[in-house]
């Protein structure tokens, strides 16, 4: 068996915008935990946000490892876990719910009603305790994955994406074959919800964005119609390719502030919204609109109801593949340059992969 070392390297948040490479101690499993030797750690735009900007709960500056998409090989494991051995390869999800709040009771453990509480046992790693940019990251078993040998570490890291995203369509009712869906925003989260449109059969996928070269990718994913919309007029295509009917759902991940309202005209009577990126400002909607044709609007927070589980069952039986998505990759000493490839989108960066073992 490998020794595991004392010391390890990991990146921590020391202030706003300021994260540092540097040494600290190795942490060791509590009883119903893992201890995981990270192999990949996925940069994602909420890493960004509360780098910039603290979060809800976030652990003092200075102790604070960020990283909550990572997948890797279990190097020990706590002193009541049968469920995993050493060896195993593994991925994770960010969220343990306390278990005891009415959420959890309900199991929506994403929406913990004790989130940051851990006294009462919740946690989320890399938003509200230590994550995955560092050689090694505990996990309880509940939010650790198997995975098969047929799944690279790189997409596994990727796992939360996906999760998220089956989370979204299990939230709006789950079954969209035969149904004509949009897109808005072709950043990850996007281009996932088009893979899962077209693994679900829906009828026809549309993808709106701005930038031919994130439209092309949505085509790899499984779009069939893609709307540039500095081009082309996206209501009026989606008006007339659904014989003046509209969208059976809007997927809204662009985050811009138009994008609700946008998703509401694009929506048929009767239509869904799943919302998946956030303006930072509050979005105008024209709610008589909304009332007028009976559209619903749903809104999800992460990678709830076991949807992680579900995501390597799908990513295992090849009904979609992330790996299209995982652009770049860098050891952990260039980590700076990862953040700077992914929120620069250099070289048409989509996904950034950080390898934290790799020298
Ligand atoms: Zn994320
Ligand atoms: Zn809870």
């Amino acid at each position: 068996m490998e020794k595991i070392p004392k010391k390890m390297q990991a990146v921590v948040l020391m202030g706003p915008n300021q994260l540092e490479t540097k040494e600290v101690e190795t942490p060791s499993p509590g009883p119903q935990d893992v201890l995981i030797k990270v192999n990949a750690c996925a940069v994602c735009g909420s890493d960004v946000s509360l780098i910039e900007k603290p979060w809800e709960a976030q652990p003092p500056y200075g102790s604070f490892i960020i990283g909550h998409e990572y997948a890797g090989t279990v190097s020990a494991v706590g002193e009541t876990v049968d469920e995993f051995e050493v060896g195993d390869r593994v991925a994770v999800e960010a969220s343990y719910g306390c278990g005891r709040c009415r959420n959890c009771r309900h199991g929506n453990y994403t929406a913990c009603l004790n989130y940051g509480n851990l006294k009462r046992g919740h946690r989320a790693n890399g938003f509200t305790t230590n994550g995955g940019f560092a050689q090694y990251a505990v996990n309880h078993i509940n939010t650790v994955h198997k995975i098969p040998d047929s799944i690279e570490f790189n997409e596994a890291a990727l796992i939360t994406n996906l999760g998220c995203i089956l989370y979204g369509f299990q939230t709006i009712g789950g079954y969209v074959v035969g149904d004509q869906v949009v897109v808005v925003g072709p950043g990850p989260l996007g281009l996932i919800a088009v893979g899962v449109a077209k693994a679900l059969c829906a009828e026809k996928i549309f993808l709106v964005g701005t930038r031919d070269s994130r439209l092309e990718m949505g085509k790899t994913m499984g779009a069939d119609r893609v709307i540039n919309v500095n081009e082309e007029d996206p209501l009026k295509v989606i008006r007339e390719e659904t014989n003046g009917i509209g969208a059976d759902l809007v997927v809204e991940s662009s985050g811009n502030v138009r994008g609700p309202q946008m998703a509401a005209e694009m929506s048929k009577r009767m239509g869904k919204i799943l919302l998946v990126g956030y303006p930072e400002e509050p979005a105008a909607v024209n709610f008589s609109l909304l009332g007028m044709r009976n559209i619903n609007i749903y809104a999800i927070r992460g990678e709830g109801w076991a949807n992680c589980a579900r995501a390597v069952s799908m990513l295992s039986k090849g009904r979609i593949s992330l790996m299209p998505l995982a652009t770049h990759s860098f050891p952990l000493a260039n980590v700076k340059e990862a953040f700077k490839t992914f929120t620069e989108r250099i070289g048409g960066a989509i996904k950034v992969i950080v390898h934290p073992n790799e020298v």
